[in-house]
Order: structure tokens, then sequence, then C-alpha cells
């Protein structure tokens, strides 16, 4: 057979043309990232902090608007820099003052945030990822397994959409990373989006005011410390058998290993960790149970946040008394574990983290 041989036709492709098939969402740009991008458009280093003043200081959404650039500058970002925050697509007001946002973050997902304002302080809790592996038996969002995990810009989106909905007075103070996800099975983005959270070239939230979660995935809880943020560990059983039960990541990683990554957390950063518990009625919510978690947590410098369990349906699980819950804090408290009884916030809106996506799932 006669070999052919067939040479294709050179087209010419703009390089403007090639990098426009890679654009990025600006909010997900630390700020080498967003240098490297304009050193390969050919511009200066310097002109990455100019974007970010447009963007994060003066809230400025349109690279047009952005005055102290050249046009033609001006003109070709869009070509690279993509910038659309994820959009609100429901948001709900309850009567204590809680507000619960539901955004689309693509491929026809969504996730929550809430924000809950207390005497002294604005927190907005951030979702990492669309539904959870962790399967952990009390939640809600452990019902919609894995779907996506969030990049950055979803997870720096839903910090700056809120903040554009307040009112000029209100500012967020505290940001937790305890909404929908597991915060330390999305390290990367998760703690991108830090990085563009508390840099001063980004949202400038001071670290102290910034808090991931976690269900205990030991093996990533270094990069906590590392980030030299709050740590809080969603305890939720006072000894193995109890927390395999209602955690199955505990049979991976048992309490022993969790309470060696928490030491190591404050040998690292000297600062408290935040150790939540849920209160499940006839599970964790007895005096034995009490002294048994002081005697657990004791020689780690921790408060203690418990909760009582806020009921879902088909949870299979109770909320225990107010006269059982009292009697639980007053134990820790007795003991001398430093203790926070977490009030339930928001439960005319969906208060289960999840429960409000479900909801819009379901209808839609
Ligand atoms: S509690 Fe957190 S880690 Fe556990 S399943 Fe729910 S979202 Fe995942």
């Amino acid at each position: 057979m006669e070999n052919l041989e067939v040479s294709s036709p050179l087209i010419a492709i703009s390089p403007l043309v090639l990098s426009s098939k890679i654009k990025q969402n600006f909010f997900g740009l630390t700020l080498s990232d967003l240098e490297n991008i304009l050193q390969g458009m050919g511009k200066e280093k310097f002109r990455a902090q100019q974007l970010f003043k447009w963007v994060y200081e003066k809230r400025t959404f349109d690279f047009s608007q952005m005055s102290n650039l050249a046009k033609n500058f001006r003109d070709e970002l869009p070509l690279f820099i993509d910038l659309s925050l994820p959009k609100v697509i429901k948001h709900l007001k309850s009567v204590d003052g809680t507000q619960k946002f539901l955004f689309d973050v693509g491929d026809g997902e969504s996730v929550e945030s809430v924000l809950i304002p207390s005497d002294d302080r604005l927190t907005l809790c951030i979702s990492s990822e669309v539904g959870c592996n962790m399967a952990c038996k009390f939640c809600f969002t452990a019902k919609q397994k894995l779907k996506k995990r969030l990049t950055a810009a979803d997870i720096v989106g839903q910090f700056l959409q809120v903040s554009l909905l307040l009112n000029p007075d209100q500012r967020i103070s505290n940001i937790v990373f305890m909404g929908m996800g597991e915060p330390l099975d999305n390290p990367d983005e998760v703690f991108k989006a830090i990085e563009i959270l508390h840099s001063d070239w980004g949202m400038n939230v001071s670290r102290k005011k910034i808090t991931v979660s976690t269900s205990g995935l030991v093996p990533e809880m270094w990069r906590v410390a590392h980030a030299k943020v709050r740590l809080a560990v969603s305890l939720n059983g006072y000894n193995d058998e109890v927390r395999s039960q209602v955690m199955p990541i505990n049979k991976k990683y048992p309490l022993k290993d969790l309470l060696a990554a928490c030491r190591e957390y404050y040998k690292e950063t000297k600062e408290k960790i935040t150790f939540e518990y849920v209160l499940l009625q006839g599970i964790t919510d007895s005096i034995e149970a009490a002294r048994a978690l002081h005697k657990l947590t004791r020689s780690i410098p921790c408060k203690i946040n418990i909760i009582p369990f806020n009921e879902h349906p088909d949870s299979g699980f109770h909320r225990p008394s107010d006269e059982t819950v009292k009697a639980f804090q007053q134990e820790l408290t007795f003991l001398g574990s430093q203790v926070l009884l977490r009030k339930t916030m928001g439960r005319d809106i969906f208060a289960a983290c999840g429960q409000l996506n479900a909801t819009y799932k379901k209808k839609n």
C-alpha cells in the first residue's frame, strides 16, 4: 500500500485565544497565581496588587471600570480571568436573625452558607463540598453523598457574596468551615481559599477569626496548624465504641490518634482547640458520658461546645430534654471543663446543615 503522508495545514492561533481557553476564576487566585498569569500576558507583576485592590478593596467586579489600567490591558483581562461569583439562588431569614444562603456552584449543584449573629460577632459558616463522604450518622449532609469538592473560588465566593448583601454597617467577623462537607477532605482548595481570605491583598480576615472544623481526618490536621488558623474537632463520642457508632471515620483514625494530632496542633500554635459534642438522647448524653468526656479532654487546652441534637427527618436520633442538657453541662463545668452550650439557631429556616439544599433540590 502506498504510504501517504498527509501534512496538516498550519493554522496560526493567537496566544490570546489559546490562553482564553484556560481562563481562571479571579476569586480562586492567590497573589503568586495572579502574578504568573500577568507574566504570561507580558505584564508587570505589580499589576496583581492593583487588581486585588480594585476587586477586594473597592469591590469593582468589572475590568472596564478599573480606570488606572491601560485600555488595551482592561480589554485583554477578560480573556484570561473570569470575575463571576457563585449565584445566590435562595436567601432565607430566620426570626432569630440567622440567614441562610443557597449558592449555585455549577453542574446543577448547590451549597449552603449560614450567617449567624451574636452579641459581639457575625459568623459565616461556609461549605467546602457538595455532600460528604464521612457518613456521620447524625448528619443531614451525609445523606447526600459527596458530589463535588468546591474550588477555592466557590469558597471565597460564598464569603464575598454574603458580604455584598450586608448592610453598610455590618461586617462578617468570623468564618467557620462547618457547613456542608469535610474541609480536610478538600484541603488544597480549602487552604488556598484561607490564604485568599486572610491575606492583606485579599479579604484581610484575621487568621484567629477563621476556624476549620474536622470530623477527624488525622493525616491532614497538621495543615490547620500550618495555616495558623483555629481548629475545631467534631468529637461526639466519649470513647472509641460510641464515637465509631456515630462517626465511622473513628474506625480509621481512633481517639488515640485524633487526640495526639490535637496535642500536636496545640504544641505548634498554642491555640486552644474547640471540641464539638452533639448530645444524642440515650447515646452521648449521660452523666457518665460527661465524666468520660472530661477525662478524655482534660489534658488538652480546649473548650467544649455542647450541641443538643437538631432533629431532622429519618435521622433515628433524638434531642435530649432541656434538663438532661443542663445536667450534662453542669457536670462538665463542675469537673473543670470550659463548656459552652450552643443554641440552635434558624430553626424556622431548615437549621440542619444541608437541609435547605435538599429541600431546594426536591422542588426543582
Ligand atoms: S458532620 Fe461534617 S464531616 Fe460528618 S458527614 Fe456531616 S458534613 Fe460530613
